[in-house]
C-alpha cells in the first residue's frame, strides 16, 4: 500500500527540499542526501508506486516510457552515460527504506555538470 507521506512524495510535491538534477512531466532526478559513490543520484517517477515491481506492473505505458527516457537524459546530463550502476532495492529485506519506487544511479566518476 502506497503511503503518500513518504519523503519522496513530499519532494515531488515541493513539501521537502532536494537538489534537482533533472525533471520533466514523468520523473525527477535529485542528489542522494547520503551519497555512497562520487555520483549518487536517485530517479523517481511522478506516480504512486511503491517499488519497481509495482511500477512495471501497474504504471501506464506512457509513464514507464517517460521514466526510462528521464533516466537516459539524467545520465547524459551528468556525463556518466558509459559508466554507472542502476539499482532498485525492492522490499525491506533487500534494503529498501523509502517506499516510492526509485532507481539509484551510482558512478565512481564525479559528474561533470555543475548544479
Ligand atoms: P533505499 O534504501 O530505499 O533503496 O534508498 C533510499 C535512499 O534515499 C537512501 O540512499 C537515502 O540516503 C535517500 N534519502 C532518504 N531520505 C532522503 C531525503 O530526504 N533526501 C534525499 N535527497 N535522499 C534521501
Amino acid at each position: 500500500m502506497y503511503d503518500n507521506n513518504n519523503i519522496f512524495a513530499k519532494i515531488i510535491r515541493g513539501d521537502a527540499p532536494s537538489t534537482k538534477i533533472y525533471e520533466d512531466d514523468y520523473a525527477l532526478a535529485f542528489q542522494n542526501i547520503a551519497p555512497r559513490a562520487k555520483t549518487h543520484i536517485l530517479i523517481i517517477p511522478k506516480g504512486e508506486y511503491t517499488d519497481i515491481y509495482d511500477f512495471t506492473a501497474n504504471a501506464p505505458t506512457e509513464l514507464q516510457s517517460g521514466f526510462w527516457n528521464a533516466v537516459r537524459k539524467t545520465v547524459e546530463k551528468l556525463g556518466i552515460s558509459g559508466n554507472f550502476r542502476a539499482v532498485a532495492n525492492t522490499g525491506a529485506g533487500a534494503g529498501q527504506s523509502v517506499f516510492h519506487f526509485h532507481l539509484h544511479i551510482m558512478s565512481d566518476e564525479r559528474f561533470k555538470t555543475d548544479f
